[in-house]
């Protein structure tokens, strides 16, 4: 009886970490759909990370991409990266784990109208950038 309990007990753990990481998933659906569309689109090798204990975010490196995005678990970065364009990325992905349906039109879209516009100066004057350096733990901020 107490090693049938024991089962029921490992199962419910089991049950919790995919329910968890299904609500994270739907809390950040738009990014995380459009994000699996562009990466299926751009290619290149993958890997993962953590940016937290149920979060995982792919991050696809891709000869075709110069620049890089975060949409939800999918950051889609250049053939070569350096470690601190990853880390500012991972700040964009917390950001979409804070905001969830509202990343997009709160951090997604100023972004990409800054990125288009932003001729000169420092890139990471503008506070989505800004805010990603520092979520993302880059110290040598401006
Ligand atoms: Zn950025």
């Amino acid at each position: 009886m107490k090693y049938r309990s024991f089962i029921i007990f490992a199962e419910n753990q089991f049950n919790m970490r995919e329910m968890i990481q299904l609500l994270l998933w739907l809390w950040q659906m738009p990014q995380n759909l459009l994000g699996e569309i562009l990466a299926f689109c751009y290619g290149g090798s993958t890997s993962f990370c953590r940016t937290g204990k149920y979060n995982r975010v792919a991050v696809v490196s891709s000869d075709r991409m110069r620049g890089g995005i975060s949409l939800g678990n999918v950051i889609i970065l250049p053939e070569y990266f350096s470690g601190k364009t990853l880390r500012h990325e991972l700040g964009h992905c917390r950001q979409s784990l804070y905001l969830g349906w509202l990343y997009l039109v709160v951090v997604g879209l100023p972004s990409i109208v800054h990125a288009a516009l932003h001729r000169k100066g420092d890139y990471y004057h503008f506070w989505t950038e800004r805010l990603a350096n520092k979520l993302g733990g880059i110290t040598d901020i401006k």
